[in-house]
């Protein structure tokens, strides 16, 4: 397929190449209870496939076959794992475009940004493909001189993942990759509402020759229903959550009953700082990466944009002009910047913190509302002069709205930025070198982006403070949320 606007006949091609089964252990298998579910088009409503809805007997049977495969995919060699993630790393390559399709048809995002998360997601194949064989530990002589200490690293064990719906390849390819690396086996359990995705990915896995059992797949629409017993079970060692902070919190209680390891990838509320020093042409065109990736349904999305009273009214204008002739449609149209949101509840909720924003005394200056017609739309938005107290200050809007409140120094911008719950990113706009360090200091957040409006990279550790989590996923640090640490004292052999 070339990288032109898709036709009816690729994504009927694309669609009928997904496996609509569970993967467990050696077999794609329906649902034990025969059940389905429809994937729907959230840019027409229409369904795209209908595929196995897993009970949570399923659900343990997928356990069963992690940890029957889990002694042995531990004891494999580190490079013939790395092969194996390698060779699925070249494979997404190598369909890239059937992969961008697809998310595009399950999630809505614009096909140009799908071959983005093609590209990002199947990064963490290939930098934990090079992980793998770089595990290591360290030998030491304790102070006394009495003895030797062996520090070594050994994979968790089997371990859980539930993956939401806003970036389907790479919130499965993050957690997926660096446990494999590590040695563990896991099962996925991808959101009902984008599960094709992480099925394509699985068969991928099976054509590399992945040993059965390493990696299972329960797509269901039962979710509390098929985890909890996972979670429960004594034989799970590690669970690993891309989410909403409430469902989180449930889940980490879940998770304390067995004491399991935990990686929780959780809720944001990034501000977006720009001084009145800052390149204002390099903070717009910040600015809408930070808020229009994935339609604002990220949760680093741009949340709250704090902005110096004296630019205010010329980043607010120029940004204003640039949002609105953002073009509006499904994802596969050519050009297409905006797409649907993921259903109407995400409508109904950037629709209400819009107008309660505005009924607290802030201003509409482009979109406002949902759009008419099919398919769940929400007008590219800016809203400006937003009053603390607003809701949309404190929650993650998750839509493709710009919030503009002003500030008067740095003190204060600190002080209104780091007032959340949240801590997940924060980006500021400044060419002064030293406010830039010291907000690295005085920001609360996992991460931050300083004059760029995107940080996602695999090589990065990519992870929240605060409510917004607990983990790091990517970088030198990912594969450590898989390994367990291992200390072996043994005698002065000179004694
Ligand atoms: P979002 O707002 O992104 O949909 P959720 O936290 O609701 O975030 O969903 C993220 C993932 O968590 C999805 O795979 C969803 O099916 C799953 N999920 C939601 N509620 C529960 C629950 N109580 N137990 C287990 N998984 C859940």
């Amino acid at each position: 397929m070339s990288a032109t606007a898709p036709t009816a006949a690729d994504e009927s091609r694309v669609l009928g190449s997904v496996p609509t089964d569970l993967l467990i252990g050696a077999d794609w298998s329906p649902s034990s209870s025969g059940a389905t579910f429809d994937v729907r088009d959230p840019a027409t409503g229409a369904v795209l496939a209908t595929i196995a809805d897993a009970t949570p007997e399923d659900g343990i049977r997928a356990l069963d076959a992690a940890v029957a495969a889990s002694e042995q995919w531990a004891a494999t060699a580190p490079r013939v794992r790395s092969d194996l993630l390698r060779a699925a790393f070249d494979r997404v390559r190598e369909r890239a475009e059937d992969l961008a399709l697809l998310m595009t048809l399950e999630m809505g995002k614009p096909l140009a940004e799908s071959r983005g998360e093609v590209a990002y997601g199947g990064e963490f194949l290939r930098w934990f493909s090079e992980e793998a064989v770089r595990i290591s530990g360290r030998y030491g002589i304790n102070p006394e001189g009495t003895g030797r200490t062996i520090v070594s690293q050994h994979p968790v064990g089997p371990s859980f993942f539930i993956t939401p719906w806003n970036f389907p390849l790479a919130m499965a390819t993050r957690k997926i990759a660096p446990a494999l690396a590590a040695g563990c086996t896991v099962v996925v359990k991808p959101a009902e509402l984008t599960p094709l995705t992480t099925l394509a990915l699985g068969s991928i896995f099976r054509e590399v020759g992945l040993p059965d059992g390493v990696l299972n797949i329960v797509t269901t629409t039962d979710s509390k229903g098929v985890s909890s017993p996972i979670i429960a079970d004594p034989r799970l060692r590690k669970l690993s959550f891309t989410g909403s902070t409430p469902v989180g919190v449930t889940l980490m209680k879940q998770a304390a009953d067995n004491v399991l390891r935990t990686s929780m990838e959780l809720g944001g509320n990034a501000p977006f700082l720009v001084f009145e020093d800052a390149d204002l042409d390099a903070a717009v065109a910040g600015a809408m990466l930070a808020k229009f990736r994935n339609i604002g349904e990220a949760c680093t999305a741009a949340n709250r944009f704090l902005v110096h009273e004296s630019i205010a009214d010329e980043f607010t204008r120029r940004i204003t002009d640039a949002v609105s002739e953002l073009p509006v449609g499904r994802g596969t149209e050519d050009g297409v910047r905006i797409g649907p949101l993921i259903n109407e509840s995400a409508v109904a909720k950037a629709d209400e913190l819009v107008r309660d924003a505005v009924e607290r005394g802030a201003t509409v200056r482009t979109g406002g509302s949902p759009i008419d017609g099919d398919g769940t739309f929400y007008a590219p938005t800016v809203v400006s002069g937003v009053q603390q107290g607003s809701d949309i200050l404190r929650t993650e809007i998750f839509g493709p709205v710009v919030s503009i409140v002003t500030f008067a120094d740095e003190d204060e911008a600190v002080r209104i930025a780091n007032d959340t719950e949240f801590g997940l990113v924060s980006y500021a706009f400044t060419r002064d070198l030293a406010r830039g360090q010291r907000l690295i200091e005085r920001l609360r957040t996992g991460m931050m982006g300083l004059n760029v409006g995107v940080i996602s990279n695999a090589s990065a550790p990519f992870g929240g403070v605060k409510q917004s989590g607990v983990g790091r996923e990517g970088g030198f640090e990912g594969i450590h949320e898989y390994l367990d640490t291992k200390y072996t004292m043994t005698p002065n052999p000179f004694a």
